[in-house]
């Protein structure tokens, strides 16, 4: 049944499985000339759909769809010089092709971050097909803050549900664990 509204372009249909020998492949900004491309030496993992203000989302869609992967997986193999952090004060650094605007990676500078190390990226920029599906929607709320209507919210998360996207208003509990547990070895509370 088509939703009055658009998740994301790549879910709006159904979820595609990822494939479990998928190892990589190249993102293209939409530039018709002269794109940026990025080499990922690696599958994606804790993809999801994201419901911040700050994650680059194609237009009409209410949700972006981002992935990680190890920074050491990831080249700039054309057109770097294209590139510009949209939000240098920002946690994440997303790198943007400044013609297009499509966010070709994200990167978390602060070594002490729990999620340092790890690169943010729309693998829907990669025409290769295997990499890791969508498995939840994170700050779900967050939409509102981009100008959806509060009183859609119950359909967004059936249908995120429906989808077999679990709704959270922050991250996944898996990740928020993780995070925490960073957090708290950092601290002492918590011995490694
Ligand atoms: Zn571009
Ligand atoms: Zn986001």
């Amino acid at each position: 049944m088509a939703s009055a509204f658009s998740i994301h372009p790549s879910v709006d249909n159904g979820i595609q499985a990822g494939a479990d020998d998928f190892a990589g492949g190249t993102l293209v900004c939409r530039c018709a000339q002269d794109p940026v491309r990025v080499k990922i030496d690696s599958q994606s993992a804790y993809n999801h759909a994201c419901g911040c203000t700050k994650c680059w989302k194609p237009k009409g869609a209410l949700f972006s769809v981002v992935a990680v992967v190890p920074r050491d997986k990831l080249t700039v193999t054309d057109h770097a010089e294209k590139l510009a952090v949209v939000d240098p004060k920002a946690t994440i650094q997303r790198h943007a092709c400044t013609k297009c605007g499509v966010h070709m990676y994200g990167r978390i500078e602060n070594t002490g971050h729990p999620l340092y190390g790890f690169d943010f990226i729309h693998t829907e920029l990669s025409s290769d097909s295997g990499w890791s599906a969508p498995q939840f929607a994170a700050f779900v709320s967050s939409i509102i803050e981009s100008g959806a209507d509060p009183a859609i919210m119950g359909a967004v998360r059936a249908r995120l549900k429906a989808l077999g996207l679990e709704p959270y208003d922050c991250l996944s509990p898996p990740l928020m664990d993780a995070i925490a547990t960073h957090t708290a070895k950092a601290s002492g509370v918590l011995k490694s």
